[in-house]
Order: C-alpha cells, then sequence, then structure tokens
C-alpha cells in the first residue's frame, strides 16, 4: 500500500463542499474590495525567498523543501504567498500599472514542519498583497478586508491583534535596546536565539521556547521606540479602524514570522484550535520590492491558512452549506425505458441542471434506494406506460407528494421551482 506523505491531506468527495465555501468567501471578499487574482508557480529559484522571506526566518533556516532540478538550478516550492507575488509584481513591471495594485491567491504552500494539528506540510493559503500605497487607510482596508472574510466564513472565535515594528531607523535604535537587554541572558537562551542575536535580535521575540519566551518577556517594547512617523502611521491605523468598527488589541510582542515587514503587523487568532492559533497574519512590507530589485514600492498584505479556518470552524460548530445533491434522478424499469431515462438525464444536464440515472444495472427498487442515499430533490421512474403516454409522476423527495406533468415539462418544472 502507497500511503500518502506525511504532512499532506486528502479532500475527499464529502468534505470537498467546505473547500469550496472558503475559497468563494475569499473571491467574494477580493471582488467587493477590486482585488484582482493572480497565480505564480508552486516552484520559484530559492534565492527569491533567501532573500524575499528573510535569511533569519524559521521558514527558510528549516522549513524550505529545496531541491536541485535536472539542470543544476536550486529550486523551492513555495513556503509563502508573498515573494512570488512581489517578484510577478517587479517583473511584469507593474509598478507602471494604475497604482495601488491590489492582488488576491489561493495557493498550496509547502513548509517542512513537525506535522500536527493545524500545522501541514502542504497547506493552503488565501492571500492579499496591496503595492504601492503607504498611506494608513490601506493598513486599514487590508485589516478590514480580513476580517470582512472570516466574517463570510461566520467565524467569531478570533481576536485582531496588533502592532507596529516601525521602519528601519527606529528599528536601529530597537536592536540596540534588545542587545543590551538579551546580552546578560545569551548563555541561558537557545542556539537560534543566539544566532539572532547577531543577525536581527528583533527575531528573539518569536522564539516559542519556554526558556527563551520567559526571558523576552522582560525585554523593551518596540512600541516605545517608533519614530515620530511610524508613531503617527500607527495611531491613525487605529482610528481607522476605530472609525470601521473592527475591534483590536495592540500586542507589542507580534513581531510576524517574516523578516521583511515593517510598520503594522497584525494577527487574527483564536483559542479554539490549541496551540495554533493564528489562522490569519499579515503585515506592511515596505522594504520588500526594493530588497528584491525593484524600485521602492511600499506593500502590505495577509495569508490565511485554509486548513486552519475549516478546523477552527469544525470546531467551534460553525454550520457549511450543505453541499449540493441532484435535483432529479430518473429511474428506468426496462431496456428501452433505462436509454430514455439516461437521454432524458443528459438533456436536463445540457440544460444546466444536476441530473442522474442508472448506470449499474440495478433494479427500480434500488435505483430508488440510491436515488435516496444520494439526496435527490426530485425522483420519476420511466417505463412503457410512461414511454406511451409521454407522461410521468415527479416524486418529491422531502415531502413524498407527486405531480403529474408531461416528460418534456420535467425542465421548465424543475426551473419554475428552484430551492
Ligand atoms: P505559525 O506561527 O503558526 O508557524 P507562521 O507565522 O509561520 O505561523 P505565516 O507564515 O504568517 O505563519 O502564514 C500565514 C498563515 O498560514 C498562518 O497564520 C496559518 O494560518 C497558515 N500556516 C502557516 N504555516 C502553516 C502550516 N505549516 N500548516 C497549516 N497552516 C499554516
Ligand atoms: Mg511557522
Amino acid at each position: 500500500m502507497i500511503t500518502i506523505p506525511k504532512g499532506t491531506k486528502d479532500v475527499l468527495p464529502s468534505e470537498s463542499h467546505k473547500w469550496r465555501f472558503v475559497e468563494d468567501a475569499a473571491r467574494r471578499t477580493a471582488e467587493e474590495f477590486a482585488i484582482k487574482e493572480i497565480r505564480t508557480p508552486v516552484f520559484e529559484h530559492t534565492e527569491l525567498f533567501a532573500r524575499g522571506v528573510g535569511e533569519t526566518t524559521d521558514v527558510v533556516t528549516k522549513e524550505m523543501y529545496t531541491f536541485e532540478d535536472k539542470g543544476g538550478r536550486s529550486i523551492t516550492l513555495k513556503p509563502e504567498g508573498t515573494a512570488g507575488a512581489a517578484r510577478l509584481f517587479i517583473e511584469n513591471g507593474l509598478s507602471s500599472s494604475p497604482l495601488p495594485l491590489k492582488a488576491f491567491y489561493l495557493t498550496p504552500c509547502y513548509r517542512y514542519e513537525r506535522p500536527q494539528a493545524g500545522r501541514l506540510r502542504e497547506f493552503h493559503q488565501f492571500g492579499i498583497e496591496v503595492f504601492g500605497s503607504a498611506e494608513a487607510e490601506t493598513d486599514a482596508e487590508v485589516i478590514f478586508a480580513a476580517s470582512s472574510f472570516l466574517d463570510k466564513l461566520g467565524i467569531k472565535d478570533v481576536e485582531l491583534e496588533i502592532n507596529s515594528i516601525g521602519c528601519k531607523s527606529c528599528r536601529a535604535e530597537y536592536n540596540k535596546a534588545l542587545k543590551d537587554y538579551f546580552r546578560p541572558h545569551l548563555s541561558k537562551m537557545c542556539p537560534t536565539c543566539n544566532e539572532r542575536f547577531e543577525k536581527n535580535p528583533l527575531r528573539m521575540i518569536d522564539c516559542k521556547e519556554e526558556g527563551c519566551k520567559a526571558i523576552t518577556a522582560g525585554a523593551p517594547k518596540i512600541l516605545d521606540y517608533l519614530c515620530p512617523d511610524c508613531k503617527a502611521h500607527f495611531e491613525k491605523v487605529k482610528s481607522l479602524l476605530d472609525v470601521l468598527n473592527v475591534k483590536y488589541s495592540v500586542n507589542p510582542d507580534i513581531v510576524r514570522g517574516l523578516d521583511y515587514y515593517t510598520r503594522t503587523v497584525f494577527e487574527f487568532v483564536s483559542t479554539s484550535i490549541g496551540a495554533q492559533g493564528t489562522v490569519c497574519g499579515g503585515g506592511r512590507y515596505d522594504g520588500l520590492i526594493e530588497e528584491l530589485g525593484g524600485g521602492s514600492v511600499p506593500a502590505i498584505g495577509f495569508a490565511a491558512g485554509l486548513e486552519r479556518l475549516i478546523l477552527l470552524m469544525e470546531n467551534t460548530g460553525v454550520d457549511f452549506p450543505p453541499p449540493k445533491a441532484p435535483e432529479i434522478y430518473i429511474a428506468g424499469m426496462d431496456e428501452r425505458s433505462r436509454t430514455e431515462a439516461f437521454k432524458l438525464a443528459c438533456t436536463l444536464r445540457a440544460s444546466g441542471i444536476c441530473a442522474e440515472c442508472d448506470k449499474m444495472n440495478r433494479s427500480v427498487k434500488s435505483q430508488l434506494k440510491f436515488a435516496d442515499k444520494i439526496g435527490a430533490r426530485f425522483v420519476v421512474v420511466i417505463g412503457e406506460n410512461e414511454l406511451a403516454s409521454g407522461e410521468c409522476d415527479l416524486k418529491n423527495m422531502a415531502d413524498g407528494t407527486s405531480v403529474r406533468i408531461k416528460t418534456g415539462n420535467i425542465l421548465s418544472y424543475l426551473r419554475d421551482n428552484k430551492l
């Protein structure tokens, strides 16, 4: 038996409607905010992520699926969507398109992690990226779009946490303060923290080791080091969220997993799915496009993990709209009627009706049982009498009532009686 690779999941026919529901909500959200879809390859040159995600991140140092292809190039399966979106923006000269440019994606992502509930090696993200606007209105709009998406899913049990991690200049001050604070504790901190101490002390705030977390709790807070511009920007974002009635709390410990963030960072967090509580995370990344060789283009975005959202919805009893069942099942009694049933089903399908008929050579009784199992809304049985009269009994399975109609009128009847 060949089994599915560790950390990956099948989507079964019985659960795909849940995915469709979440993806449809994502697309509807994008439409409401005038955000167009982009699609980038599942694999990119490794360097894109090394530079775009950041050399000191967990993603780049530990989690990437990297391999050499037959041409000797280093290739990496996308661990997230932003770097590819930024590459697309630069490579296609979109900085000369009307700005801001608003893009979204629904994409699989790959990270070599220890699989657990809500943490997989292949997972899926809905992400939005906005290029070209440095204004606080854009931060508020992107956060509002994320919140509106979660609303559409019927998710109530999440809280929005926001923070500002400043710009290059306030970060320099802050990093110095962090180093002064952490220096005497270094011997008690994990090897990763020790490495980050030199390269990017801000990342030490993000460490998940219990021992490090205890030390980090007393560290200086970035909010006390924001320059006047960054402070004003953050105040504006908060006041716009107030105007939009979006509830949030400020959490000075959010630094986000990726290196390229500046200023606003945010997370939507739930307490109902255990340790992997962050269902959506995002932030501003004003330095990324330049880092990747484009011009100086500010940008902001978020990504939400679809598996975690579905898990959260299941755990909190949020209803998914039920999958669509066939409108009609057409049973056939004998050879000639079965052919007629088949033809009728295919004619209805050509008119956009979901119709089903027997392909297992079953008895009429078994056909009706099957129709019931698949939840067909109406059932009709075609036999010699129906063929001769051109009429049939259309049975409504919900209430057991029947109407006698011309076989040729089934289509218009179904159209008039749409749910
Ligand atoms: P975490 O702290 O849980 O590792 P992260 O900071 O690595 O999250 P991001 O890179 O911000 O996550 O990705 C955005 C979203 O993608 C997360 O909020 C989460 O919903 C989802 N996500 C990230 N990694 C995984 C994974 N391995 N499996 C499933 N979903 C994931
Ligand atoms: Mg992670």
